[in-house]
């Protein structure tokens, strides 16, 4: 069938293009795009290489014939794929499935794609392809969404939301009462904070150089905010709050802010980021002292089992992770692009029906 697509041109800007999608294999499912948000990741994979998008949300058209948990009509959040086969996915570790590799650059295991230009092919970052009007998924890649939300606001909880929350609820697994601070409050930094709330830490400490980011983490539950252009010595500013923390999460891959949180880590103290190239390596000392560093993908998802979790928050009024967006209309892409890498928007998503 024919889809329009939003594809970069040689000089990045988006242009909507008319590409054809093949009809789903027995695996896949052919899904409605109703909206997708802007992530970090689209921004870094910039260059006209993939189909970007890849927090979509959106109605089941037409399923393939060993697809049984989907049927037409259903409304879907789409995540990252797993095959289900391999040793990680069977021992409920999707997220650490050994073809995500091949998935995050838009391969079928056969390394084919669903979507092609004039003949040529064109790969759907992570599999999803969701700046286009339809995709075409693989099963595995989609949780049913049962919720009072509209379908579009969804469309962030396959990657920024689920990861943010996951690093929290799946990784650190806070202990109540014990301090927790964020590093970097854009949507994933926030989506922490709400569940941090969720999980009764206290202090929850919003590291940003952003004031309207701070604005949403206090709204989120953050008590204490550290605005980065206005302190001089970050880590005292945290010492003065609570004298170090239990718990550390840090989305901005910045090596400043990842020295600060490795200064303020108290002994037996959990640290873990998802921010791009960003890494704490602790010394003997201080792995014998029991701090410890991890990078969870995805804040270790698995899409299926946690996204219903998050949504039943949401319904309950404890995690209201639809605050943060911004909705574009899917043919002002490049002023959304423009307003995510300028900071001015928390999270952009946009809208296609
Ligand atoms: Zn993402
Ligand atoms: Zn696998």
């Amino acid at each position: 069938m024919k889809i329009t697509a939003a594809l970069e041109n040689d000089s990045g800007k988006f242009i909507m293009k008319e590409l054809d999608l093949e009809d789903p294999k027995e695996d896949e499912v052919l899904v409605k795009v109703a909206a997708c948000g802007i992530c970090h990741t689209d921004i870094a994979m910039r260059g006209g290489h993939y189909l970007l998008g890849h927090e979509t949300s959106g109605t089941v058209v037409k399923t393939g014939k060993k697809v049984r948990n989907f049927k037409s009509g259903d409304w879907v959040i789409v995540t990252y794929t797993h095959c289900g086969v391999c040793n990680a996915c069977k021992n409920n570790r999707t997220y650490q499935c050994n073809h995500i590799h091949r998935f995050f650059n838009g391969k079928r295991l056969d390394n084919s794609t669903p979507f092609s230009l004039n003949g040529k092919r064109v790969f759907p970052l992570m599999r999803q392809g969701g700046f286009s009007t339809f995709t075409v998924c693989h099963k595995n890649a989609l949780t049913k969404a049962v919720t009072d939300l509209d379908l579009k606001s969804l469309s962030p909880v396959g990657c920024g939301v689920m990861t943010g929350a996951g690093s929290v609820m799946n990784y650190l697994k806070p202990v109540k009462r014990k301090p927790l601070a964020v590093f970097g409050t854009g949507a994933v930094g926030l989506s922490a904070i709400l569940a941090a709330n969720v999980c009764g830490c206290d202090p929850i400490i919003a590291i940003d150089r952003i004031a309207t980011r701070l604005n949403m983490a206090r709204k989120f539950g953050a008590a204490c905010c550290i605005n980065t252009n206005e302190t001089e010595n970050i880590a005292s500013a945290v010492k003065k709050i609570c004298g170090g923390i239990d718990y550390g999460f840090d989305t901005s891959g910045n090596e400043i802010l990842l020295e600060n949180l490795r200064l303020v880590l108290n002994k037996g103290g959990k640290a873990c980021g998802v921010g791009i190239g960003g890494n704490i390596n602790f010394n003997t000392k201080e792995r014998g002292e029991g701090k410890t560093w991890e990078c969870p993908d995805t804040g270790w998802s698995m899409p299926q089992k946690f996204i219903p979790k998050l949504l039943d928050l949401q319904k309950k009024g404890k995690f209201p992770f639809e605050k943060m967006i911004h909705f574009y209309p899917f043919d002002q892409i490049n002023q959304a692009f423009k307003d995510a890498e300028q900071g001015r928007v928390i999270k952009p998503v946009l809208v296609m029906e």
